[in-house]
């Protein structure tokens, strides 16, 4: 094929959406139908997966982008976010139980993307700057600074954009009566980096969700004295060891006490840690493609099937919704977004406005409904819209798991929190896609387990 029949694609981040992308690309470029470019503004991929212990800003002036700490270890079972086509057994080459921590997981997420010899897509040290599409030539002129080399901006055009940079990587920071005199440490989650400093402390956490939970329970696992989290809206009500309690919303600081809404307070705090969430920046991205997201939604707005720009469906949004799956709802979304570019599949109503719009009022509308502590709802909502996914994607070639497997297992996982939440990293899962292996146990149990590399992970498993 002549190359000047070749479309040109940018993906901007190259974290586990972004390797998502281009591992589905890879075909379409090795037949020469495409010229891909991946763009990464850090010196490696994995995107969030990648621990660091630097916080603010890096040796080249950038932001800081992963939220990940020392002795993290995912929240949900591996087997509700394993790659189809890349088992953990395959990349380690041995069974691995349910909840590995961080180094396993980035491990495995450049595995993968290495077997598939993808490194050459991406342009490292290199961040998108500015977006913009001329809708004359319809083409998107993409602006690019090279972070190492004198910091000197390009300008490229391109086909079609697929922006996957993430959206835990911002603060998002409330303001407190009296926090700003409150004489210890805060910080949000996105800064924290460990335990070992809390320990023997009196922790004040402000949220009720993941970062608030394991945080709590991180800090608590290394010998915090006391911890105690302030929800606004729900309690996570999980059977709380005794030093941990929860308690409604922060209304102010006094020196180092706390008051709380219900007209509690609790005295000799020395730390706050804002658990409070994180906000979407697309500022890189031209008004008319900007996407806006306030909170943490499963469906955001403007994104037809939960990817494509509505109107400019040119352009594509990877992983921008909350998410209770992960890195297989990015497989499939990606291998979508090469489906419609590259022509293999019409979206449906991809040449009527007003009925995506409705599409996506009628996602939204089901979402709104659903209580924010209904994690069985919020579950059902992302199953169905996978469904919806897979079914506009070519069927040779989409990855497919089982969706009722996934389902049940993620209903196992909450039922397994609200039960012990002490203990539901110990447990063991199904995997959702054939030979459908029970994954083995790990012998030290996670309260006792302080060492979070891959050597000593591994050697923790039991194996027959
Ligand atoms: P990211 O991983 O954030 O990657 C985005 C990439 O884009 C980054 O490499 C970034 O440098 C790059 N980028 C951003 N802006 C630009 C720019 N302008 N130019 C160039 N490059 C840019 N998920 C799970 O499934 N299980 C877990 O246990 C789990 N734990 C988590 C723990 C924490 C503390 C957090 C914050 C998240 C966790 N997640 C977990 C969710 C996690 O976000 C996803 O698993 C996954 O990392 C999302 O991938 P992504 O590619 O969308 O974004
Ligand atoms: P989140 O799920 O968006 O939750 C934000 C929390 O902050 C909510 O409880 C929210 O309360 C609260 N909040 C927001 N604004 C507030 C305000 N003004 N005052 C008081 N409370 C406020 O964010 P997250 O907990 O940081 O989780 C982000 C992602 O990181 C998730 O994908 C999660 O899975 C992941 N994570 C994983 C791990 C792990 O163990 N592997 C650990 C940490 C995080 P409302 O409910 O009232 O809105
Ligand atoms: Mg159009």
């Amino acid at each position: 094929m002549a190359n000047i029949t070749k479309k040109r694609i940018a993906i901007i981040g190259a974290g586990p959406c972004g390797l998502s992308q281009l591992i589905a690309f890879k075909q379409a470029e090795k037949e020469q139908r495409i010229e891909l470019i991946c763009f990464e503004r850090q010196a490696e991929w994995g995107g969030l997966w990648q621990y660091t212990a630097l916080t603010g800003i890096d040796p080249c002036g950038e932001l800081i982008h992963s939220s990940m700490y020392r002795h993290l270890w995912t929240n949900g079972p591996k087997e509700m976010l394993e790659y189809v086509d890349y088992p953990f057994e395959k990349h380690f080459g041995r069974a691995v139980s349910s909840y590995p921590p961080r180094a396993i997981m980035y491990d495995y997420i450049i595995g993968r993307a290495t077997a598939a010899d993808i490194h050459k897509f991406i342009r490292f040290r290199t961040a998108v700057r500015f977006v913009n599409f001329d809708v004359n030539t319809k083409q998107f002129h993409v602006t690019i600074q090279d972070l190492l080399n004198e910091k000197i901006l390009e300008h490229l055009t391109f086909d079609h954009v697929i922006v996957a940079t993430g959206h835990y990587t911002l603060p998002n920071v409330p303001n407190f009566e009296g926090i700003s005199k409150f004489p210890g440490r805060v910080l949000h989650s996105h800064d924290y980096r460990g335990a070992d400093e809390f320990v023997d402390k009196n922790i004040l956490i402000i949220g009720g969700s993941y970062s608030a939970e394991d945080i709590g329970i991180q800090c608590y696992k290394f010998g915090a004295r006391s911890i105690t989290i302030s929800y606004r809206s729900f309690p996570m009500n999980f059977k709380w060891p005794d030093n941990i309690k929860e308690v409604p919303m922060l209304i102010r600081m006094e020196g180092h006490t706390a008051y709380f809404k219900d007209g509690t307070s609790v005295d000799n705090i020395d730390c706050i840690i804002l658990c409070t969430g994180y906000r979407h920046n697309h500022s890189y991205m031209a008004e008319p493609l900007r996407l806006y997201c306030s909170g943490n939604l499963f469906i955001p707005s403007n994104l037809y099937k939960g990817i494509f720009w509505s109107p400019e469906l040119r352009l594509a949004y990877l992983g921008m919704q909350n998410q209770t799956y992960s890195l297989n709802m990015f497989d499939i979304q990606a291998a979508l977004v090469r489906d419609v570019f590259l022509g293999y599949v019409k979206l449906p109503d991809d040449d009527d406005e007003k009925k995506r719009e409705e599409d996506i009022s009628q996602w939204q509308a089901r979402e709104q409904v659903i209580a924010a502590n209904d994690h069985e709802g919020f579950t059902d909502l992302q199953t169905d819209y996978i469904r919806d996914i897979v079914s506009c994607c070519d069927q040779n070639t989409v990855p497919k798991f089982d969706l009722e497997r996934a389902k049940a297992g993620f209903y196992k996982f909450f039922n397994d929190k609200r039960e012990d939440f002490i203990t539901f990293r110990d447990q063991t899962f199904t995997s959702i896609f054939p030979p459908y292996n029970e994954a083995p146990p790990c012998q030290i149990k996670w309260t006792k387990n302080m060492d979070d590399s891959i050597e000593g992970y591994l050697s923790s498993i039991k194996t027959t």
